[in-house]
């Protein structure tokens, strides 16, 4: 009788002559001679020109020259000549119950007349399937959904049991410093938190949902108290931290992503754009080691879409949800006395709008000074379309100064540290999960060529090239 041992050495001597083992059974996926880009390295060692991925079941096996890569029998072979493999895009910060259209945001332009809110919550839980399979049709295989009603967690639970859609990590309601009525249609995706205990007692009913994130929204208004608006947001990372979960925090001025810090914030989930980051900044987000979000698009999507000069992008047209897309322009249809006052302005002396400089200087001294940047849109915010939007936001990023190599970072390895997945996803290694974009075009020449995709695997599953939404509902 052989002992376990005697086994144990076998399987020992079979993996050191490189014979993996697996089931017979076992799906193996051979990328034959592409250019796998590790976004994780430096160049020139990001690059590995003529090489071959095997993916066995849902994670990589080896990673190799094809000269000496061995393709295993019955493996389906796809031919990487000409193409590049980079890691599944990370996007990490969108929000599933936000549509991008016009319709999404009542409490920023309330469309009601026209198109009553219940009507866009409810298509936004119809579509939540099409949603999914736009993110992945853009190559993006994962996503942080920073906040929104605590039907998020059924969103989670859905995009889990679905083989065609990203990997999800979720925050509930937002913890506000102000209401947002026009919202609340019971299951408010913001609630308005007015002291520490009320803070705690929120913070308690999400840990019963297993929240990735709890997430506060910290508006600071002139003449708001900071010190005491700092305490609620403390007591809100305390009780989140004390269940191991992670705090992110809405921020967009210094002193707020200041404050946000000291009171144990894990994530600044946008730009700081009022002023130029400063030293005190730097190392309060390096001592929490905080993750920072850009979010660059998304204030642009507003102007364009309220003042009716949205257009689609190349990608968008191509793998955008087209029901999405049709509402885009429904500006025109809509009769005028329907339309909220500041649309009517906005229409009337539509003005191009820019990226924030302050915000680009920002992105580049927080990358400069090894503060973790991740990639994300804030996708679902009227104007910032589910899936493709990551390629403007990407684009706008290379204006800050980043290589196409250092996005492309931001939006893999990095974004992995917003999934808590950084062992399992954002790199190509074998033992990782097979989340990877095949490319028709290298994405270090121009960061936009991320949206020429020849085919997405994810969870190690090849997904059909046609498998972006129908137009139906
Ligand atoms: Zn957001």
């Amino acid at each position: 009788m052989p002992t376990r041992a005697h086994w144990f050495g076998l399987a020992a001597a079979l993996m050191l002559a490189g014979v993996p083992c697996r089931a017979a059974e076992t799906p193996i996926i051979a990328i034959v001679g592409a250019t796998v880009i590790h976004p994780d390295r430096d160049l020139p060692s990001a690059v590995a020109p003529d090489s071959t991925v095997i993916i066995a079941g849902r994670r990589i096996e080896s990673i190799g020259p094809a000269g000496s890569t061995a393709v295993p029998a019955g493996a389906t072979r796809i031919d990487g000549k000409g193409k590049w493999v980079v890691p599944g895009l990370i996007d990490s910060h969108v929000h599933f119950f936000q549509s991008g259209n016009l319709y999404t945001r009542p409490d920023v332009a309330d469309f009601n007349a026209w198109m009553p809110y219940a009507k866009e919550v409810e298509r936004n839980k119809r579509r939540l399937a099409a949603t999914f399979k736009v993110w992945l049709a853009s190559g993006v295989t994962s996503v942080v959904d920073i906040g929104g009603p605590f039907w998020n967690f059924e969103m989670r639970d859905a995009a889990l049991k679905s083989p065609a859609a990203p990997r999800v990590a979720v925050a509930g309601p937002l913890l506000s410093m102000v209401d947002r009525v026009k919202l609340d249609l019971g299951d408010p995706p913001i609630i308005k938190i007015a002291s520490a205990d009320e803070a705690r007692a929120l913070v308690r009913r999400e840990l019963e949902r297993r929240p990735d994130y709890i997430k506060v929204w910290f508006i600071h208004r002139q003449g708001d108290d900071l010190a005491a608006q700092e305490a609620i947001v403390k007591a809100a990372g305390d009780a989140a931290h004390a269940a191991g979960v992670r705090l992110a925090v809405h921020a967009t001025e210094l002193v707020v992503a200041k404050a946000s810090l000291r009171a144990g914030a894990d994530f600044l989930v946008h730009s700081v754009d009022d002023a130029a980051v400063d030293e005190e900044f730097l190392a309060l987000a390096k001592k929490n080691r905080a993750l920072y979000c850009p979010t660059l698009f998304v204030t642009m999507g507003y102007r364009y879409a309220l003042s009716n000069t949205w257009q689609p992008t190349e990608a968008e047209r191509r793998l955008a949800d087209p029901q999405i897309l049709a509402a885009m322009s429904d500006l025109q249809r809509i009769p005028r006395e329907m339309l909220p006052e500041r649309v009517v302005k906005a229409m009337s002396q539509p003005t191009p709008p820019k990226p924030s400089a302050i915000a680009l200087q920002n992105l580049r001294k927080a990358w400069d000074a090894g503060i973790p940047v991740v990639m994300g849109t804030d996708a679902g915010n009227i104007g910032t379309l589910h899936g493709p939007s990551v390629f403007r936001e990407m684009e706008i990023m290379t204006q800050a100064g980043l290589s196409p190599l250092q996005v492309l970072r931001s939006a893999t390895s990095n974004g992995s540290k917003a999934m808590g997945m950084e062992r399992d996803i954002g790199t190509l290694a074998p033992g990782k999960l097979a989340d990877l974009v095949i490319l028709d075009t290298d994405p270090l020449a121009d960061v936009t060529n991320l949206s020429k995709i020849h085919r997405v695997i994810k969870d190690g599953k090849l997904l059909a090239p046609a498998a972006r939404a129908s137009a139906g509902n």
